[in-house]
Protein backbone atom coordinates (compact mmCIF):
# COMPACT_ATOMS: atom_id res chain seq x y z
CA UNK A 1 0.00 0.00 0.00
CA UNK A 2 1.34 3.48 -0.97
CA UNK A 3 2.14 5.96 1.50
CA UNK A 4 0.63 9.23 1.85
CA UNK A 5 3.15 10.73 0.46
CA UNK A 6 3.42 8.12 -2.15
CA UNK A 7 -0.17 8.92 -2.85
CA UNK A 8 -0.46 12.80 -2.93
CA UNK A 9 2.61 13.48 -5.33
CA UNK A 10 1.47 10.17 -7.41
CA UNK A 11 -2.27 12.35 -7.58
CA UNK A 12 0.38 15.80 -8.35
CA UNK A 13 1.84 13.99 -10.90
CA UNK A 14 -1.19 12.15 -12.50
CA UNK A 15 -2.90 15.84 -12.62
CA UNK A 16 0.82 17.68 -13.73
CA UNK A 17 0.40 14.81 -16.94
CA UNK A 18 -2.61 15.32 -17.98
CA UNK A 19 -2.37 19.20 -18.29
CA UNK A 20 1.32 18.32 -19.98
CA UNK A 21 -0.48 16.05 -22.72
CA UNK A 22 -3.71 18.43 -23.36
CA UNK A 23 -1.32 21.76 -23.53
CA UNK A 24 1.01 19.98 -25.78
CA UNK A 25 -2.24 19.31 -27.87
CA UNK A 26 -2.85 22.04 -27.72
CA UNK A 27 0.81 23.57 -29.09
CA UNK A 28 2.13 24.45 -25.68
CA UNK A 29 2.80 22.11 -23.10
CA UNK A 30 4.49 24.54 -20.33
CA UNK A 31 0.87 26.18 -20.21
CA UNK A 32 -0.87 22.89 -19.88
CA UNK A 33 1.67 22.24 -16.96
CA UNK A 34 0.96 25.83 -15.54
CA UNK A 35 -2.49 25.39 -15.61
CA UNK A 36 -2.71 21.95 -14.36
CA UNK A 37 -0.44 23.45 -11.14
CA UNK A 38 -3.26 26.13 -10.42
CA UNK A 39 -5.94 23.59 -10.50
CA UNK A 40 -4.17 21.50 -7.82
CA UNK A 41 -3.18 24.77 -5.70
CA UNK A 42 -6.81 26.28 -6.41
CA UNK A 43 -8.18 22.95 -4.52
CA UNK A 44 -5.91 22.66 -1.98
CA UNK A 45 -7.07 26.80 -1.08
CA UNK A 46 -10.71 26.40 -1.19
CA UNK A 47 -10.21 23.22 0.93
CA UNK A 48 -8.16 25.31 3.58
CA UNK A 49 -10.40 28.55 3.21
CA UNK A 50 -13.30 26.06 4.20
CA UNK A 51 -11.92 24.16 6.70
CA UNK A 52 -10.96 27.94 8.16
CA UNK A 53 -14.38 28.79 8.26
CA UNK A 54 -16.06 25.80 9.46
CA UNK A 55 -13.16 25.78 12.55
CA UNK A 56 -13.96 29.42 13.71
CA UNK A 57 -17.83 28.97 12.78
CA UNK A 58 -19.45 30.06 16.49
CA UNK A 59 -22.38 27.20 16.41
CA UNK A 60 -21.20 23.53 16.23
CA UNK A 61 -20.65 22.58 12.58
CA UNK A 62 -19.60 19.02 11.57
CA UNK A 63 -15.79 18.76 10.25
CA UNK A 64 -16.95 17.31 6.29
CA UNK A 65 -15.15 14.06 5.40
CA UNK A 66 -12.51 14.75 2.24
CA UNK A 67 -10.37 12.98 0.01
CA UNK A 68 -6.52 12.03 -0.24
CA UNK A 69 -4.16 13.90 1.98
CA UNK A 70 -7.77 15.84 2.87
CA UNK A 71 -9.33 12.97 4.14
CA UNK A 72 -6.70 12.12 7.16
CA UNK A 73 -6.16 15.82 8.38
CA UNK A 74 -9.74 16.16 8.58
CA UNK A 75 -10.53 13.09 10.56
CA UNK A 76 -7.47 14.08 13.37
CA UNK A 77 -9.52 17.27 13.76
CA UNK A 78 -12.63 15.57 14.07
CA UNK A 79 -10.77 12.99 16.59
CA UNK A 80 -9.14 16.17 18.58
CA UNK A 81 -12.83 17.53 18.80
CA UNK A 82 -14.31 14.15 19.95
CA UNK A 83 -11.34 13.91 22.93
CA UNK A 84 -12.16 18.36 23.92
CA UNK A 85 -15.78 17.58 24.09
CA UNK A 86 -15.54 14.53 26.15
CA UNK A 87 -12.91 16.68 28.60
CA UNK A 88 -15.30 19.37 28.42
CA UNK A 89 -18.20 17.03 29.63
CA UNK A 90 -16.27 15.56 32.10
CA UNK A 91 -14.52 19.05 33.40
CA UNK A 92 -18.37 20.07 33.59
CA UNK A 93 -19.91 17.19 35.59
CA UNK A 94 -16.78 17.69 38.09
CA UNK A 95 -17.46 21.66 38.64
CA UNK A 96 -21.41 20.27 38.79
CA UNK A 97 -19.93 17.96 41.85
CA UNK A 98 -17.19 20.47 43.25
CA UNK A 99 -20.83 23.59 43.32
CA UNK A 100 -22.85 20.85 44.72
CA UNK A 101 -20.45 19.87 47.45
CA UNK A 102 -19.80 22.98 48.60
CA UNK A 103 -22.72 24.07 48.71
CA UNK A 104 -23.39 20.94 50.78
CA UNK A 105 -21.29 22.34 53.31
CA UNK A 106 -23.02 23.88 56.48
CA UNK A 107 -19.75 26.40 57.04
CA UNK A 108 -19.64 29.42 54.11
CA UNK A 109 -17.07 29.51 52.02
CA UNK A 110 -15.73 32.86 49.88
CA UNK A 111 -13.04 32.22 47.65
CA UNK A 112 -11.71 36.23 47.48
CA UNK A 113 -8.49 37.25 45.18
CA UNK A 114 -5.42 38.60 46.81
CA UNK A 115 -7.00 42.15 47.03
CA UNK A 116 -10.21 40.51 49.27
CA UNK A 117 -12.43 40.83 46.16
CA UNK A 118 -15.32 37.67 46.22
CA UNK A 119 -14.67 35.64 43.16
CA UNK A 120 -17.38 32.85 44.37
CA UNK A 121 -19.48 31.95 47.38
CA UNK A 122 -21.32 28.76 48.68
CA UNK A 123 -25.07 28.67 49.52
CA UNK A 124 -24.22 29.05 53.23
CA UNK A 125 -22.10 32.13 52.96
CA UNK A 126 -24.74 33.52 50.99
CA UNK A 127 -27.16 33.04 53.91
CA UNK A 128 -24.86 34.12 56.49
CA UNK A 129 -23.34 37.62 54.60
CA UNK A 130 -26.76 38.16 52.64
CA UNK A 131 -24.53 37.85 49.33
CA UNK A 132 -25.90 38.32 45.90
CA UNK A 133 -24.31 36.27 43.54
CA UNK A 134 -24.60 39.30 40.08
CA UNK A 135 -24.39 42.45 42.87
CA UNK A 136 -21.57 41.03 44.65
CA UNK A 137 -19.44 39.26 42.84
CA UNK A 138 -16.10 41.71 42.60
CA UNK A 139 -16.40 43.50 45.30
CA UNK A 140 -14.45 43.23 48.27
CA UNK A 141 -15.07 41.46 51.29
CA UNK A 142 -14.60 44.57 53.63
CA UNK A 143 -17.13 47.02 52.07
CA UNK A 144 -19.67 44.13 52.92
CA UNK A 145 -18.01 42.66 56.56
CA UNK A 146 -17.05 46.01 57.99
CA UNK A 147 -16.91 44.86 61.43
CA UNK A 148 -13.45 46.46 62.70
CA UNK A 149 -12.37 43.31 64.30
CA UNK A 150 -12.83 41.55 60.77
CA UNK A 151 -11.16 44.23 59.11
CA UNK A 152 -8.03 44.26 61.36
CA UNK A 153 -7.62 40.33 61.12
CA UNK A 154 -8.04 40.52 57.65
CA UNK A 155 -5.24 43.39 57.63
CA UNK A 156 -2.77 41.65 60.06
CA UNK A 157 -1.67 38.66 57.72
CA UNK A 158 -2.40 36.10 61.01
CA UNK A 159 -4.92 34.00 59.96
CA UNK A 160 -3.89 31.35 62.48
CA UNK A 161 -6.86 32.21 64.82
CA UNK A 162 -9.94 33.05 63.77
CA UNK A 163 -12.11 35.97 64.30
CA UNK A 164 -15.23 36.18 66.31
CA UNK A 165 -17.68 39.25 64.85
CA UNK A 166 -21.53 39.84 65.19
CA UNK A 167 -23.50 38.03 61.93
CA UNK A 168 -24.22 41.21 59.78
CA UNK A 169 -28.02 39.13 59.49
CA UNK A 170 -29.43 38.07 62.55
CA UNK A 171 -29.61 39.82 65.62
CA UNK A 172 -27.77 38.27 68.41
CA UNK A 173 -26.34 36.02 66.36
CA UNK A 174 -22.49 35.10 66.09
CA UNK A 175 -19.62 34.14 63.28
CA UNK A 176 -16.24 32.55 63.38
CA UNK A 177 -14.33 34.09 60.05
CA UNK A 178 -11.08 32.64 59.59
CA UNK A 179 -8.72 32.99 56.16
CA UNK A 180 -7.34 30.38 54.01
CA UNK A 181 -4.82 31.43 51.59
CA UNK A 182 -4.70 28.76 48.98
CA UNK A 183 -2.22 30.11 46.42
CA UNK A 184 -0.23 33.24 45.38
CA UNK A 185 -3.82 34.99 44.56
CA UNK A 186 -6.61 33.51 46.21
CA UNK A 187 -7.94 32.32 49.78
CA UNK A 188 -10.61 30.81 51.44
CA UNK A 189 -12.69 33.00 53.92
CA UNK A 190 -14.83 30.04 55.94
CA UNK A 191 -17.44 31.07 58.07
CA UNK A 192 -19.11 29.23 61.04
CA UNK A 193 -21.97 29.95 62.62
CA UNK A 194 -21.04 30.15 66.33
CA UNK A 195 -23.91 32.06 67.85
CA UNK A 196 -24.87 29.20 70.40
CA UNK A 197 -20.77 28.79 71.35
CA UNK A 198 -20.75 32.49 72.10
CA UNK A 199 -24.22 32.28 74.36
CA UNK A 200 -22.81 29.15 76.51
CA UNK A 201 -19.42 30.97 77.03
CA UNK A 202 -20.72 34.38 77.39
CA UNK A 203 -22.87 32.42 80.55
CA UNK A 204 -20.21 30.63 81.62
CA UNK A 205 -18.10 34.14 82.24
CA UNK A 206 -21.92 35.93 83.29
CA UNK A 207 -22.19 33.35 85.73
CA UNK A 208 -18.26 33.49 86.88
CA UNK A 209 -18.70 37.46 86.70
CA UNK A 210 -21.85 37.66 88.85
CA UNK A 211 -20.52 34.32 91.62
CA UNK A 212 -17.04 36.01 92.41
CA UNK A 213 -18.65 39.45 93.14
CA UNK A 214 -21.57 37.80 95.10
CA UNK A 215 -18.99 35.40 97.29
CA UNK A 216 -16.66 38.87 97.79
CA UNK A 217 -19.10 40.39 100.69
CA UNK A 218 -19.74 36.92 102.79
CA UNK A 219 -15.56 36.99 102.23
CA UNK A 220 -14.83 40.26 103.64
CA UNK A 221 -17.34 39.43 107.13
CA UNK A 222 -15.86 36.14 107.23
CA UNK A 223 -12.23 37.90 106.82
CA UNK A 224 -13.33 41.30 109.17
CA UNK A 225 -14.67 38.83 112.28
CA UNK A 226 -10.90 36.24 111.93
CA UNK A 227 -9.19 39.81 111.81
CA UNK A 228 -11.11 40.78 115.32
CA UNK A 229 -10.71 37.45 116.86
CA UNK A 230 -6.63 37.11 115.32
CA UNK A 231 -6.42 40.93 117.66
CA UNK A 232 -8.55 39.78 120.70
CA UNK A 233 -6.31 39.02 123.84
CA UNK A 234 -9.18 36.91 125.28
CA UNK A 235 -7.35 33.73 126.88
CA UNK A 236 -9.69 31.58 125.36
CA UNK A 237 -9.08 32.45 121.95
CA UNK A 238 -5.24 32.00 122.23
CA UNK A 239 -4.99 28.32 121.63
CA UNK A 240 -6.91 29.44 118.73
CA UNK A 241 -4.13 31.28 117.13
CA UNK A 242 -2.61 29.38 114.71
CA UNK A 243 -5.88 27.72 113.23
CA UNK A 244 -6.97 31.62 113.10
CA UNK A 245 -3.93 32.39 111.38
CA UNK A 246 -4.11 30.11 108.86
CA UNK A 247 -7.73 30.55 108.22
CA UNK A 248 -7.24 34.58 107.10
CA UNK A 249 -3.87 33.22 105.00
CA UNK A 250 -7.24 31.05 103.03
CA UNK A 251 -9.58 34.04 103.43
CA UNK A 252 -7.00 36.23 101.77
CA UNK A 253 -6.00 33.91 99.02
CA UNK A 254 -9.69 33.43 98.50
CA UNK A 255 -10.21 36.91 98.14
CA UNK A 256 -6.93 37.09 95.59
CA UNK A 257 -8.87 33.87 93.27
CA UNK A 258 -12.49 35.98 93.29
CA UNK A 259 -10.35 39.59 92.37
CA UNK A 260 -8.55 37.44 89.60
CA UNK A 261 -11.47 35.92 88.39
CA UNK A 262 -13.37 39.36 87.89
CA UNK A 263 -10.35 40.67 86.00
CA UNK A 264 -10.75 38.12 84.18
CA UNK A 265 -14.36 38.09 83.57
CA UNK A 266 -13.77 41.82 82.77
CA UNK A 267 -11.22 41.27 80.03
CA UNK A 268 -13.33 38.93 78.53
CA UNK A 269 -16.35 41.32 78.20
CA UNK A 270 -15.17 43.03 75.45
CA UNK A 271 -12.83 41.97 72.23
CA UNK A 272 -10.05 45.77 72.30
CA UNK A 273 -8.68 47.73 74.76
CA UNK A 274 -9.26 51.25 73.90
CA UNK A 275 -6.50 52.52 72.06
CA UNK A 276 -6.50 56.47 72.72
CA UNK A 277 -4.05 56.58 75.85
CA UNK A 278 -0.72 56.19 75.76
CA UNK A 279 1.00 53.75 78.20
CA UNK A 280 4.83 54.13 79.11
CA UNK A 281 5.64 50.37 79.68
CA UNK A 282 9.08 51.54 80.50
CA UNK A 283 8.00 53.23 83.65
CA UNK A 284 5.66 50.36 84.58
CA UNK A 285 9.02 48.30 84.57
CA UNK A 286 10.64 49.86 86.70
CA UNK A 287 8.34 50.74 89.11
CA UNK A 288 7.31 46.81 89.40
CA UNK A 289 11.07 46.18 89.58
CA UNK A 290 11.50 48.25 92.50
CA UNK A 291 8.49 46.53 94.08
CA UNK A 292 10.98 43.59 94.67
CA UNK A 293 13.95 45.55 95.78
CA UNK A 294 14.33 43.52 99.49
CA UNK A 295 13.85 39.98 97.37
CA UNK A 296 17.38 37.96 96.93
CA UNK A 297 16.53 37.45 93.45
CA UNK A 298 18.16 40.63 91.01
CA UNK A 299 15.90 42.11 88.69
CA UNK A 300 18.22 43.40 85.43
CA UNK A 301 15.52 45.78 83.58
CA UNK A 302 16.51 47.09 80.01
CA UNK A 303 14.48 49.47 78.53
CA UNK A 304 15.57 50.51 75.13
CA UNK A 305 13.27 51.99 73.46
CA UNK A 306 10.74 55.34 74.54
CA UNK A 307 8.21 53.66 72.75
CA UNK A 308 4.75 53.53 74.49
CA UNK A 309 1.59 50.97 73.80
CA UNK A 310 -1.73 52.51 73.27
CA UNK A 311 -4.00 50.61 75.44
CA UNK A 312 -5.52 50.53 78.88
CA UNK A 313 -2.59 50.86 81.88
CA UNK A 314 -4.47 48.51 84.29
CA UNK A 315 -4.34 45.58 82.13
CA UNK A 316 -0.94 46.49 80.96
CA UNK A 317 0.10 47.11 84.36
CA UNK A 318 -0.93 43.66 85.43
CA UNK A 319 0.32 42.20 82.01
CA UNK A 320 3.96 43.07 84.05
CA UNK A 321 3.19 41.83 87.26
CA UNK A 322 2.15 38.62 86.72
CA UNK A 323 5.17 38.37 84.66
CA UNK A 324 7.87 39.50 86.88
CA UNK A 325 6.15 38.02 89.85
CA UNK A 326 5.89 34.94 88.11
CA UNK A 327 9.63 34.69 86.99
CA UNK A 328 10.74 35.81 90.85
CA UNK A 329 7.64 32.93 92.65
CA UNK A 330 9.57 30.39 89.92
CA UNK A 331 13.32 31.30 90.58
CA UNK A 332 15.65 30.09 93.26
CA UNK A 333 17.10 32.64 95.60
CA UNK A 334 19.67 34.74 94.52
CA UNK A 335 18.99 34.09 90.89
CA UNK A 336 18.79 36.63 87.78
CA UNK A 337 16.02 38.53 86.24
CA UNK A 338 15.25 40.06 83.14
CA UNK A 339 13.20 42.08 81.92
CA UNK A 340 13.57 43.73 78.81
CA UNK A 341 11.36 46.21 76.48
CA UNK A 342 12.65 46.87 72.90
CA UNK A 343 11.39 47.63 69.56
CA UNK A 344 10.98 44.98 66.93
CA UNK A 345 10.48 44.56 63.11
CA UNK A 346 6.71 44.00 63.85
CA UNK A 347 6.37 46.20 66.53
CA UNK A 348 7.64 46.62 70.12
CA UNK A 349 8.06 43.69 72.72
CA UNK A 350 8.45 43.06 76.50
CA UNK A 351 10.92 40.60 77.55
CA UNK A 352 10.63 38.80 81.02
CA UNK A 353 13.06 36.13 81.52
CA UNK A 354 14.45 33.93 84.46
CA UNK A 355 16.62 31.46 84.88
CA UNK A 356 14.22 29.09 87.32
CA UNK A 357 12.34 26.06 87.46
CA UNK A 358 11.46 25.83 83.65
CA UNK A 359 8.69 24.22 81.99
CA UNK A 360 8.18 20.99 80.23
CA UNK A 361 7.21 21.14 76.76
CA UNK A 362 3.94 19.32 77.17
CA UNK A 363 2.68 21.69 79.62
CA UNK A 364 3.69 24.97 77.35
CA UNK A 365 0.80 25.00 75.92
CA UNK A 366 -1.24 24.46 78.87
CA UNK A 367 -0.28 27.67 80.54
CA UNK A 368 -2.97 29.87 80.09
CA UNK A 369 -5.59 27.69 80.87
CA UNK A 370 -7.55 28.46 83.72
CA UNK A 371 -6.51 27.47 87.08
CA UNK A 372 -3.50 24.97 85.33
CA UNK A 373 -0.35 24.84 87.70
CA UNK A 374 2.40 23.03 87.06
CA UNK A 375 3.90 22.84 90.24
CA UNK A 376 0.79 21.56 92.25
CA UNK A 377 2.38 18.49 92.63
CA UNK A 378 5.99 20.26 93.78
CA UNK A 379 7.12 20.79 97.40
CA UNK A 380 7.60 24.73 96.58
CA UNK A 381 4.11 26.48 97.18
CA UNK A 382 3.95 29.76 95.01
CA UNK A 383 1.05 30.97 96.10
CA UNK A 384 -0.46 31.07 92.67
CA UNK A 385 -4.25 29.75 91.81
CA UNK A 386 -3.57 29.49 88.19
CA UNK A 387 -5.39 32.51 87.04
CA UNK A 388 -2.07 34.87 86.07
CA UNK A 389 -0.99 33.63 82.59
CA UNK A 390 -5.10 33.39 81.95
CA UNK A 391 -5.14 37.41 82.79
CA UNK A 392 -1.52 38.00 80.70
CA UNK A 393 -3.53 36.42 77.80
CA UNK A 394 -6.46 38.27 77.51
CA UNK A 395 -4.88 41.44 78.44
CA UNK A 396 -2.55 41.00 75.56
CA UNK A 397 -5.33 39.86 73.25
CA UNK A 398 -7.25 42.81 73.94
CA UNK A 399 -3.90 44.68 72.72
CA UNK A 400 -3.97 42.99 69.46
CA UNK A 401 -0.90 41.93 71.00
CA UNK A 402 0.08 37.80 72.09
CA UNK A 403 2.73 35.69 74.43
CA UNK A 404 5.35 33.50 73.14
CA UNK A 405 6.65 30.76 75.73
CA UNK A 406 10.09 29.69 75.41
CA UNK A 407 10.99 27.30 78.40
CA UNK A 408 13.01 24.73 79.20
CA UNK A 409 12.57 22.40 82.56
CA UNK A 410 15.11 23.44 85.40
CA UNK A 411 16.93 25.86 83.13
CA UNK A 412 14.81 29.11 83.06
CA UNK A 413 11.52 30.46 80.73
CA UNK A 414 11.63 33.34 78.39
CA UNK A 415 7.44 35.22 78.29
CA UNK A 416 7.74 37.58 75.41
CA UNK A 417 4.64 39.68 74.60
CA UNK A 418 4.79 41.15 70.70
CA UNK A 419 2.81 44.54 70.39
CA UNK A 420 1.68 45.27 67.12
CA UNK A 421 2.87 48.44 65.34
CA UNK A 422 -0.15 50.14 65.22
CA UNK A 423 -0.51 50.60 69.16
CA UNK A 424 3.25 51.44 69.28
CA UNK A 425 3.60 55.76 69.51
CA UNK A 426 6.20 57.98 70.65
CA UNK A 427 5.77 59.63 74.30
CA UNK A 428 3.39 62.77 73.50
CA UNK A 429 4.84 66.21 72.80
CA UNK A 430 8.24 64.30 73.07
CA UNK A 431 8.87 65.28 69.75
CA UNK A 432 10.62 61.72 69.28
CA UNK A 433 10.29 59.57 66.40
CA UNK A 434 10.47 56.16 66.68
CA UNK A 435 12.90 54.70 64.84
CA UNK A 436 11.60 51.76 61.96
CA UNK A 437 12.39 48.47 63.98
P1 LIG B 1 0.00 30.96 89.24
O1 LIG B 1 -0.89 31.87 89.96
O2 LIG B 1 -0.10 29.54 89.67
O3 LIG B 1 1.39 31.45 89.16
P2 LIG B 1 -0.10 31.48 86.42
O4 LIG B 1 -1.25 31.41 85.48
O5 LIG B 1 0.60 32.77 86.56
O6 LIG B 1 -0.63 30.94 87.79
O7 LIG B 1 0.93 30.39 85.97
C1 LIG B 1 0.47 29.08 85.67
C2 LIG B 1 1.56 28.07 85.96
O8 LIG B 1 2.63 28.26 85.04
C3 LIG B 1 2.20 28.27 87.30
O9 LIG B 1 1.47 27.55 88.29
C4 LIG B 1 3.58 27.69 87.12
O10 LIG B 1 3.55 26.32 87.31
C5 LIG B 1 3.87 27.97 85.65
N1 LIG B 1 4.74 29.16 85.49
C6 LIG B 1 4.35 30.42 85.25
N2 LIG B 1 5.43 31.24 85.12
C7 LIG B 1 6.52 30.46 85.29
C8 LIG B 1 7.93 30.70 85.28
N3 LIG B 1 8.44 31.93 85.06
N4 LIG B 1 8.74 29.66 85.45
C9 LIG B 1 8.25 28.41 85.68
N5 LIG B 1 6.93 28.11 85.71
C10 LIG B 1 6.07 29.12 85.52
Amino acid sequence: MPSIWGRVLGSIAVTLAIGGIVGAYFGSMLIGLLVAMSIVLALHLYRLISLEATLSARKRVRVPDGDGIWARVLAGIRYQQQRVRRHKGRHRRLMKEVRQSTNALPDGVVALTDDNEIQRFNAAAQLMLGLKRRRDRGQRIDNLLRHPDFVNYLGSGDYEVPVILPSPRREDGWLSARLVPYSQESRLLILRDVTERTRLSRMRSDFVANASHELRTPLTVISGYLDAMETDADDALRAWQKPLREMTQQALRMRAMLDELLALSKLEASAAASNDKPVDIGMIIRETKALYDNDTRSIEAKIETVAQVLGEYTELTSVVSNLISNAVRYSPEDSQIRVSWRQVESGAELCVEDDGDGISPEDVPRLTERFFRVNRGRGRDSGGVGLGLAIVKHALARHGAYLKIDSELGHGSQFRCLFPEERIVAPEASGVRLPQG
